[in-house]
């Protein structure tokens, strides 16, 4: 939690910086297209998809065709200071990982890498045993 809230300070720091067209307002990294490469394994994935996720260190965004693959940068690069980010199934609204629960269900959820994982804003919209996001990386090593 406190690395968490360094790199939000850090990140709201640098960001006028690196966006002086814009107000320091604009926290929400853009998307140069609506279809990006994942940064794991190289597939196209719709930034608006409902298992894209989202990295963002020093202010670069890194996006992901599946949440799985998220956590699988995350065990493979061991970023130090990061702010990550998934759609909530039921809204498709961008949340943060720590905030986000996580539920592993291969047959509900047809990701497309196959790893199951769909995240939710609200534990009661969760199904299942709804876990957070050190729980799920711990579940998918
Ligand atoms: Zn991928």
């Amino acid at each position: 939690m406190i690395r968490h809230l360094l790199s939000m300070t850090i990140l709201l720091g640098v960001m006028p910086c690196l966006l002086p067209a814009r107000t320091a307002a604009a926290a929400e990294p853009t998307a140069p297209e609506s279809v990006v490469k994942c940064a794991e394994c190289g597939m196209s994935a719709e930034v608006a998809g409902r298992f894209t996720a989202r990295i963002v260190q020093r202010g670069n965004p890194l996006y992901f065709c599946d949440i799985g693959d998220l956590a699988a940068f995350i065990e493979r690069t061991q970023p130090k200071e990061y702010t990550a980010s998934v759609h909530d199934a039921l809204s498709g609204e961008w949340i943060d990982v720590s905030e986000a629960f996580f539920v592993i269900d291969k047959k509900k959820f047809a990701s497309p890498m196959g790893w199951g994982v769909a995240a939710f804003k609200d534990r009661t919209g969760a199904p299942g045993s709804p876990m957070n996001f050190e729980s799920l990386r711990k579940a998918l090593r």
